[in-house]
């Protein structure tokens, strides 16, 4: 992606702030001599920075601000290990709704809109993000926070909710509790704005059937802002993010090399004008690419695909580089599988090889169908899996990110 003037001017001040306030980026910056980049070139040569810098900056290193101007922490939600701590400035908490109004304004929701949140406050960026976006665009937020279904489902009825805003699963959940209670003419929903997940088509229509929406793809991550950084349009092709806020390489993940706009690698972002804790070429370790060209809905915001995966979900099996959308397309191609999924890593004499637990209604016999699952995924991907099919309903749901990926071989 061709850098603005603007943009490079952008990185200069944020640069000069970082060289201030002698955080760990701005120690490396000294420690390199470099005070400024007068070019895309200079630019691409400046070093990452990754979540691990900000791990070792545990609790308030990273802050490139005085004290006083921080009004609010976020923490990113690691499983194992330190957190990572992310200090906001009043500015940064207002550009961040200022995004997040933009995302629901491209999704179509307006001030008459109800917009029921599930995702969940507190630490993490979510929940408060879909609500300050919200009540920047003047429509009226339920703030319910995930989980208590019986709760989400009795307010969507009765304050008669258009916006759903959750995890795909959650969505999901909601979706078949819905039918399952046949709620569908008491329900009022229009939109779904849909995070943090990856979800395939199949899965898509299931929930925007199920709940009778149009769903549209929200991107972010707590370093970064949190949720609000881009979202789909009506097109459905790629999710267009605010580039007057942030700009994004796609980067080779083993070399580090910058590729062209349309190849697939790691999405870098640089956040232009965030004061409390800027960020210079933060790797994200999300796959995705830039669409080339403009989105016929007619936004001049650039464009980055769907996620494909995670930088460290890439698994090679018997040689084959596989992501997991990759299985989850194929699985896509049989009907009488449901969207549900598993994949298992292990390694068994000497070699790595592959489970997948797919679940079906019962109309064909498993073993049948299992043979037929793994001899698409070695004609389309290149190996053979060992496919168990379980009956409908047997695989875990769940309110947040399902897991659908066990790696076995290191244990
Ligand atoms: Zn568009």
């Amino acid at each position: 992606m061709q850098m603005r003037a603007d943009q490079l001017d952008h990185v200069n001040h944020q640069i000069e702030r970082l060289l201030r306030s002698q955080n760990f980026y701005g120690r490396r910056l000294q420690e390199l001599g470099i005070s400024g980049v007068s070019s895309q070139e200079d630019f691409e040569r400046l070093p990452f920075s990754q979540k691990d810098d900000l791990r070792r900056a545990y609790p308030l290193g990273i802050s490139a601000v005085p004290e006083e101007k921080i009004v609010r922490i976020h923490s990113s939600s690691g499983t194992t290990g330190t957190p990572v701590i992310i200090p906001y400035t009043a500015k940064d908490v207002e550009d961040w709704a200022i995004q997040f109004e933009r995302c629901y304004r491209m999704a179509g929701v307006t001030n008459t809109d109800r917009v029921q949140i599930t995702p969940g406050y507190g630490l993490w960026t979510a929940g408060i993000g879909f609500q300050a976006g919200c009540e920047r665009l003047g429509a009226m937020a339920i703030p319910m926070g995930p989980g208590n279904t019986e709760k989400q489902l009795q307010f969507m009825q009765d304050l008669g909710s258009t916006v759903l805003c959750s995890t795909s699963s959650y969505a999901l959940l909601l979706a078949e509790e819905i039918q399952k209670r046949h709620l569908e003419d008491r329900i009022h929903l229009r939109k779904g704005i849909i995070g943090s997940e990856r979800w395939g088509a199949r899965m898509r229509q299931r929930i925007e059937q199920g709940l009778g929406i149009k769903t549209y793809d929200i991107y972010g991550l707590t370093e970064v802002y949190g949720p609000g950084i881009g979202i789909s349009c009506d097109q459905g092709h790629g999710m267009h993010y605010w580039d007057d806020f942030i700009y994004i390489e796609i980067i080779d993940p083993q070399t580090g090399e910058v590729l062209p706009d349309g190849e697939t690698g790691e999405i870098v972002i640089t956040t232009l004008v965030k004061e409390g804790a800027p960020l210079i070429r933060f790797r994200t370790h999300d796959i995705s690419r830039i669409i080339p060209g403009e989105c016929a809905c007619g936004s001049k915001f650039p464009r980055l695909d769907t996620i494909v995966g995670r930088s460290d979900d890439m698994m090679k099996i018997k040689g084959v580089n596989v992501f997991p959308k990759q299985i989850e397309e194929v699985l896509q191609l049989f009907p009488q599988l449901s969207s549900e999924y598993q994949i298992h890593i292990s390694h068994l004499e000497g070699r790595d090889t592959m489970r997948i637990y797919v679940e079906t209604d019962g109309t064909q016999d498993f073993l049948e169908l299992a043979g037929q699952v793994a001899h698409e995924v070695k004609s389309r991907i290149g190996f053979t899996p060992l496919v168990k099919v379980v009956e409908l309903g047997v695989l875990p749901r769940s309110e947040k990110k399902s897991k659908r990926v066990f790696d076995e071989r290191y244990k």
